[in-house]
């Protein structure tokens, strides 16, 4: 009894001790100082190095708010830069959440004109001039890509300024703070966008209507190869062009929880909501249709994105993924803010990871 009198006094001494030097502005700062060290000295440099291709999630959500998820946002890295392919609202946080260097910026891809797939390209074109990018950003897409740059251009021409009149033009210079838009137009359904001998980028057609154009993008690298979907339904283009990829990352919508939602908006006497979640449940692949595209392509691993609607729980995540299971019972992934995976060249093999843990 003894004993534990003197343990509970010497622990309650501690934690006493503990909490007075908390409030000391010397121990403070030097805890302070110790975060400030650990996240700028802490880039991800081995997510760049040659030896892999790799991808993360940057934004796995669409429209819909939901905590912790960015909308559409896929990051491609290959040959030491990082290619973002869409740029959905909040997914700039997650990259700069995660330290992505932007020196090593190579350029960004939309799928199309819809507000959850570019509503951060203003943010994520200044963002990365600030920290130190090299060269103007491309923008490539396809026709209209021209018109949303433009947009995005002017609405940051005055805060564009500001930085340089701010910080000077060493540091800032307007040459490199530009976007320049690169509009594609396909031949047939689909067209070559980059091709620097080791890296290749395919823009293939999606279907999307009536939202035209609407395009997906595959990446192949040494070998190893990513498709990134796109919002489309179940379509032909899909399955050539992700003929056996590692992995896709196929857009995903639970027409079973929208339908509810329909129900529950004109309940609730939300006519415009009701009309919405009905008009989406068309244009867009159900976690069925996309687990019946990546196994007539033969892709090794399936990843759904843009959610629709994310689930915020694992009873949700149940119902989004009703019945993928009976389509494709392995080698399919609800995808996540930082689910990260690296695919060595001359391997066969790959491996996640989640870019939170860092
Ligand atoms: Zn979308
Ligand atoms: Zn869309």
């Amino acid at each position: 009894m003894k004993r534990y009198f003197y343990l509970f006094g010497t622990l309650a001494v501690l934690l006493i001790s503990g909490a007075l030097l908390l409030q000391t502005p010397a121990v403070q700062d030097t805890l302070v100082q110790r975060e400030i060290n650990q996240r700028m000295s802490n880039t991800p440099e081995d997510l760049f190095s040659d030896d892999a291709l790799r991808v993360t999630l940057c934004g796995s959500a669409a429209p819909m708010p939901i905590k912790g998820r960015a909308a559409a946002c896929v990051m491609v890295m290959a040959g030491g830069k990082f290619y973002i392919i869409d740029t959905g609202n909040r997914s700039t946080n997650n990259l700069g959440l995660w330290r992505i260097p932007a020196a090593r910026v190579g350029a960004v891809f939309l799928t199309h004109f819809h507000s959850d797939h570019m509503g951060d390209l203003g943010e994520f074109n200044m963002m990365t001039w600030a920290q130190g990018r090299k060269a103007p950003l491309d923008v490539y897409g396809p026709v209209g890509v021209k018109q949303v740059v433009d947009g995005f251009t002017l609405a940051y021409a005055l805060d564009s300024a500001y930085r340089t009149a701010h910080h000077g033009e060493e540091y800032l210079n307007p040459a490199i703070g530009q976007m320049i838009a690169k509009e594609i137009a396909l031949q047939g359904d689909s067209a070559t966008v980059l091709d620097d001998g080791n890296l290749k980028v395919t823009m293939f057609a999606v279907n999307h209507a009536p939202i035209h154009p609407a395009v997906g993008y595959r990446f192949d690298y040494k070998g190893r190869s990513i498709v990134i979907s796109g919002d489309t339904t179940k379509v032909e283009t899909t399955i050539t062009y992700s003929k056996d990829a590692d992995i896709l990352f196929h857009e995903g919508l639970s027409r079973n929880i929208v339908k509810q939602m329909e129900v529950e908006s004109g309940n609730t006497g939300n006519d415009q909501l009701k009309k919405i979640m009905f008009d989406i449940q068309d244009y867009h692949a159900s976690p069925i249709e996309a687990a019946e595209v990546a196994n007539e392509a033969n892709v090794k691993e399936l990843v759904l994105y843009h959610l629709v609607p994310a689930p915020p729980n694992k009873v949700a995540e149940w119902v989004f993924m009703r019945g993928v299971d009976s389509v494709r019972s392995s080698g399919v992934t609800v995808g996540y803010d930082g689910l990260t995976y690296v695919l060595p060249i001359d391997s066969k093999e790959m491996y996640q990871e989640d870019l939170n843990d860092r």
